[in-house]
């Protein structure tokens, strides 16, 4: 059994009526994927099909969570996730995709693996911001990435803390340093 033949549906053999499928999107499963923005989570899928004429309509829709790394501090963060939505597939001659929605299947072969369909709505339903909850990032980690917005990493030893109330830019020969200048501005906009 190949590694995604549970997601694979056959379409010819399916009868007018209509049809559902459950998938649990496991930690195993991301696995499998191999993919970079998601490695790990727990999604339920829920896809019904229904066939309308030459056309299959699968409609998705899946919730759960996914683990992605925080935009602020990096660290591993939950992220709940929502999606709804449909795609089409028709028979054709070779596999191609139409439209966002349309996916043509060779009739030869009269299946559709939807695997890839599941990851890639996972995906989209991640929102483009997603930061964890106040108070709950890495604090280590976020001054630290912050700080290396104005200084590198060999210059760890003249790092200031910035929050530090008493600090105090004593010498006038580093004022003129551009990071320094950089420096003040994260102070001042804080
Ligand atoms: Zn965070």
């Amino acid at each position: 059994m190949g590694k995604f033949d549970l997601y694979k549906i056959q379409l010819n053999s399916l009868s007018e009526e209509s049809h559902s499928f459950d998938y649990e999107l496991d930690n195993d499963f991301f696995k499998k994927i191999d993919s970079p923005e998601v490695q790990k989570g727990d999604v339920n899928a829920s896809v019904s099909l229904k066939k309308i004429n030459n056309t299959f309509e699968l409609n998705f829709n899946l919730e759960g969570v996914v683990f992605v790394p925080c935009d602020r501090c990096l660290d591993e963060m939950e992220q709940l996730i929502t999606y709804k939505g449909k795609l089409f597939v028709k028979f054709g001659k070779d596999f191609s995709q139409e439209d966002d929605d349309i996916v043509i299947v060779p009739e030869s072969e009269g299946e559709i693996n939807i695997a890839w369909f599941l990851y890639e709505f996972i995906v989209l339903s991640i929102p483009t911001k997603h930061i964890h909850q106040p108070g709950k990032c890495n604090k280590t980690m976020s001054s630290k990435l912050k700080k290396h917005l104005v200084l590198s990493e060999n210059d760890e030893e003249e790092v200031l803390d910035e929050e530090d109330d008493d600090f105090v830019i004593e010498d006038t020969e580093q004022i003129s340093d551009p990071r320094w200048d950089e420096l003040k501005n994260i102070i001042d906009t804080n």
